[in-house]
């Protein structure tokens, strides 16, 4: 050892003057140190200018032979001085010669939540957190770390293009040390040092993030809009919706939800994306984050086709691969209760995707119970399709982000209207909108206006577009009026434009009894591939014979391989009659279903006469209902 020497003016002493030797945690990085300091350290590399030495795993530099006092070989321990950090991270020591010395312990930067770091910009910072995401980019790997107050990408670089920490997987837990930086004004972590805890370390540190997350995923207690004791027995299970949902997105974990594209389906999940998409804006640091983990897609078949369940899981697999991401919950709104749903949920089960349905259709809890994770459905408390779901999910919106609310108080009215509810609270929720400004058919108008555009928009969500005909995010009042007059206006030419080609072709028949049995061809005496689809096109053919008669009446519209059927004042269980149409027509290919009243039918085009003439015998053997002549029924 070199004699010793008066430390510098710059170095720290301790109480009795003795220098201050500082040993660095191995988690400290370069914002730990400073110039004029003393560190412990261990010489990593001799090369005939000098030596390199280590402070912590991280943080290493030279020490020039000009500043070198004695030899040293590597593994050897000495102590320096820090001379400078230059702009381009370079490090220079020297050697301190101290021999008397008080060694003083540094712990690396301050452990911080993410909801904290945006107070932490520029600093040093530890965190403790659970990889959600793993995305490699052209440049850094990008782990997106959650804890339990939000999720934050934390970016770590060796090479570009190269994963770092290969070992570290998706639901790992993680200490991640690094400074806190923004980016395009959004805060991301640039990795230090990224280390997946061990053993008890993990298992504790796990335990006490999932009970945080579990209870930051506590829906919100909300008033309902309106008193309805009916629907008090779904609530529960709508909190379990939200709970899962909410806890979905604090996990990093896409959601995907698929709607019925209609008027009740609309009024189901903008209200639920909208929330969620706030819900994910408030706890993920990624300002893309919304548009990365929600998808809102409609789907025109009344339940959830095999195309569509195989474009959602190639889309949800590439993802996985491309962007690291989970794979996704599957939200069914307004529906996926039936037995039809069930091969598409089988196809599912062959991966980690959840799934949740909040519906009103008729439902088929053996077939659809075992294959989903929560089943929110009026007809499994003894209530029915009047409870629309347009309804349910304002409320389950609103237990998501219960800011919401004043957006939202139109939205039952307007589900209620699209889908002909005759639920008690209808009243109710029509003098909530007409606190808005909206009588009932301007309430009618949206819905028609949405039933329209969604027709045309096909496979698109018209994100923009349908929020502004349902009003729902939407910050121009006029501009939603105009453009809900322009599209209802059209919507009704467009359906007295079919009925005027269609109705002189209505067949009739008095059924045994007493209904009426009206059935209209939609595949040759009706406009094709335009609005009204063959469903709603009967539906209006049906409306006008109910008004016209003041009776009981069947409506049965009939393309090649398919039929739709409208019924009033008559008892009818459609998913009864295909049930015994499948059974009885051999060789008939018959599916369908619905709801009880309303609904649809699939064969083959072979058997069509056979089917239609089983159907016809069951409709007429079916009781009228006494209490009323003419009852509207939920629009399918
Ligand atoms: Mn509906």
């Amino acid at each position: 050892m070199s004699p010793s020497q008066t430390p510098d003016d710059g170095a720290d002493v301790s109480a009795d003057g003795t220098p201050v030797v500082y040993r660095l945690a191995d988690r400290c990085s370069l914002d730990d140190i400073e110039a004029g300091e003393y560190y412990h350290a261990e010489v990593n590399g001799v090369v005939p200018y000098g030596v390199f030495v280590d402070l912590t795993e991280t943080v290493s530099g030279l020490v020039h032979e000009s500043n070198l006092q004695g030899d040293y070989a590597v593994g050897d321990e000495l102590v320096v001085e820090l001379v400078e950090v230059r702009d381009d991270g370079d490090v220079s020591f020297a050697e301190a010669g101290v021999d008397d010395y008080d060694t003083e312990h540094v712990e690396a930067g301050p452990d911080v939540s993410v909801a904290e770091l945006d107070e932490a910009v520029g600093e040093t910072i530890a965190l403790d957190g659970v990889v959600v995401q793993i995305k490699q980019t052209g440049g850094p790997t990008i782990f997106h770390l959650r804890d339990d107050t939000g999720v934050v990408p934390c970016a770590a670089f060796v090479e570009p293009g190269v994963r770092a920490y290969p070992d570290v997987e998706i639901d790992d837990v993680v200490r991640v040390i690094g400074r806190v930086e923004t980016r395009d004004d959004a805060i991301q972590i640039e990795v230090d040092d990224l280390d997946r805890l061990e053993d008890d370390d993990a298992e504790e540190t796990r335990a006490d993030l999932d009970a945080a997350l579990d209870e930051r995923a506590e829906p919100n207690e909300v008033d309902p809009l309106v008193e309805w004791e009916a629907f008090e027995k779904l609530r529960p299970d709508l909190r379990a919706v939200a709970k899962r949902l909410r806890k979905a997105a604090l996990n990093g974990r896409p959601i995907r939800m698929r709607h019925h594209a209609d008027g009740d389906g609309i009024c189901a999940s903008v209200p639920v994306q909208l929330a969620l998409e706030r819900f994910v804006e408030a706890h993920h640091e990624d300002p893309e984050a919304p548009r990365h983990l929600l998808k809102r897609l409609p789907s025109k078949a009344p339940f959830y086709e095999m195309e569509d369940v195989t474009r959602d899981l190639n889309f949800a697999l590439e993802n996985r691969e491309r962007h690291g991401q989970r794979l996704p919950l599957l939200l069914m709104l307004d529906n996926g209760s039936t037995e039809e749903d069930t091969p598409a949920y089988r196809n599912l089960a062959h991966y980690d995707v959840p799934i949740v349905v909040v519906d009103h259709h008729h439902p088929d809890p053996d077939a659809v119970g075992p294959l989903v994770d929560e089943h929110v459905n009026p007809y499994l408390h003894d209530e029915d399709y009047r409870i629309t779901t347009g309804m349910m999910c304002v409320e389950l919106a609103r237990m998501i982000d219960p800011s919401l609310t004043d957006d939202l108080t139109h939205v039952p009215a307007v589900a209620g209207l699209a889908d002909r509810s005759q639920a008690d609270a209808m009243a109710d929720f029509l003098d909530l909108a007409a606190e808005k400004g909206y009588d009932q058919s301007d309430l009618e108008d949206v819905g028609e206006a949405l039933d329209y555009a969604t027709h045309w928009l096909k496979y698109n969500d018209g994100r923009e577009l349908v929020d502004d005909a349902l009003n729902v995010n939407c910050d121009d009042r006029e501009r939603h009026e105009d453009l809900v007059d322009f599209l209802a206006t059209r919507a009704e030419r467009d359906v007295e434009r079919q009925l005027d080609a269609a109705m002189p072709h209505v067949e009739h028949e008095r059924l045994d009894n007493d209904a009426h049995l009206y059935r209209i061809d939609v595949e040759n005496y009706a406009h094709r591939f335009t609005y009204p689809a063959p469903g709603k096109t009967t539906g209006a053919i049906h409306d006008r014979k109910v008004e016209e008669t003041g009776d009981p009446v069947i409506t049965i519209g009939y393309g090649p391989d398919f039929s739709v059927l409208r019924s009033d004042g008559v008892r009818l269980d459609i998913p009864l009659m295909v049930e015994e149409l499948t059974e009885e027509i051999d060789g008939g290919g018959v599916s369908g279903g619905g709801h009880l009243v309303v609904g649809s039918i699939k064969f083959v085009k072979g058997r069509r006469e056979d089917v239609l003439d089983a159907l016809v015998e069951k409709m007429a053997d079916a009781e009228l209902d006494a209490a009323l002549s003419a009852t509207s029924t939920a629009d399918e």
